[in-house]
C-alpha cells in the first residue's frame, strides 16, 4: 500500500508530526497533543487486551481480530509494517504467508528470528492493529487512532534498533513524504515520548516478492542495521557509567 503525499500534510495537521519527528529537527524532545488519552500506564498483558477491545476507528467494524504483535518483550530489535492483510488477519500474527516467510529469511541471514532468545531476538509489529478492507490505504483517521499503540509497545519494549518495513510505516513513522529510496541508507532519530530511537528503513517484504532486484539493497539495509546495532551494543556496553 502507499500513502500519498496529502495522506501524509493530513497526518502532519492530526498532529502525527511531532510524533514520529526526527531528532535532526528536535532540540528537546516534543511532547504530543492527542486525540484521545494515550495507554502510557498499560503493561504489555494490559496492552493487548485493549487493542484487542478497541473500538477507536471503523477498522473494528470489519476485522476477523486484531493483530497485536509477536516476538521477545525482551527484544532489542524491532520491527514495523504497515497493517495486516488477509491471513495476518485470519490468524492474529503479523508477517504470516509468503511475505512473512520472506521476513523470517530476511531475518534469519543476519541471525535473527522472531523465537530467538537475547540478542538475535526481535518483536514484529505494525502501525495499524486491523486489517483495512481490501489492503486499502489506511486513512489518517485511522492512524492517528491506533498510533498510540505502537507508541506503548516501543516505550515497553524499549527497542535498541527499529527497522521499519515499507513505504506507508516509514512516512508514518518519520513523517515524511519521501520517497523510500530516499529514505534507505542512513540511520534516523525518533523521538518516542522523551526517547529517541534509532531507525533504518528498508522495503517491505511483500514489495520484494514483485521486485525481487531490490533484494541486493534490502541486504544492504539489513547490514546497515547489522552494523548499527553492534555498535550501539559496543558503545552501551563502555559506556563510563558501567565501568
Ligand atoms: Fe483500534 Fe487500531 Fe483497530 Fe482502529 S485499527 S480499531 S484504532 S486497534
Amino acid at each position: 500500500m502507499a500513502v500519498n503525499e496529502s495522506s501524509a500534510r493530513l497526518w502532519h495537521r492530526l498532529g502525527l508530526g511531532p510524533l514520529w519527528r526526527e531528532r535532526a529537527m528536535l532540540s528537546s524532545p516534543v511532547l504530543v497533543k492527542e486525540s484521545r488519552p494515550p495507554p502510557t500506564q498499560l503493561d504489555w498483558e494490559g496492552l493487548e487486551r485493549a487493542v484487542a477491545a478497541c473500538t477507536a476507528c471503523s477498522l473494528c467494524q470489519s476485522r476477523t481480530q486484531t493483530v497485536f504483535g509477536t516476538g521477545s518483550h525482551g527484544a532489542g530489535w524491532m520491527f514495523i509494517g504497515e497493517a495486516p492483510g488477509a491471513e495476518e488477519d485470519a490468524r492474529g500474527e503479523p508477517f504470516v504467508g509468503q511475505a512473512g516467510r520472506l521476513l523470517d529469511n530476511m531475518l534469519a541471514a543476519v541471525g535473527l528470528g522472531r523465537d530467538r532468545p537475547g540478542e538475535q531476538a526481535v518483536f514484529i509489529a505494525n502501525v495499524l492493529k486491523c486489517r483495512p478492507p481490501g489492503n486499502r490505504n489506511p486513512d489518517a483517521a485511522e492512524v492517528a487512532a491506533c498510533v498510540p499503540f505502537l507508541r506503548r509497545q516501543i516505550a515497553l519494549l524499549h527497542p535498541r534498533l527499529i527497522v521499519v518495513l515499507g513505504r506507508f510505516a516509514a512516512q508514518a513513522m518519520l513523517a515524511s513524504d519521501a520517497s523510500i529510496a530516499s529514505l534507505r541508507g542512513r540511520v534516523h532519530q525518533v523521538a518516542v515520548g522523551t526517547e529517541c530511537y534509532p531507525v533504518i528503513v528498508t522495503y517491505h517484504p511483500a514489495y520484494l516478492l514483485r521486485n525481487l532486484a531490490d533484494k541486493s539493497k534490502v541486504w544492504d539495509d539489513l547490514c546497515l542495521a547489522r552494523k548499527t546495532y553492534s555498535r550501539l551494543t559496543t558503545d552501551c556496553a563502555t559506556r563510563p557509567s558501567d565501568a
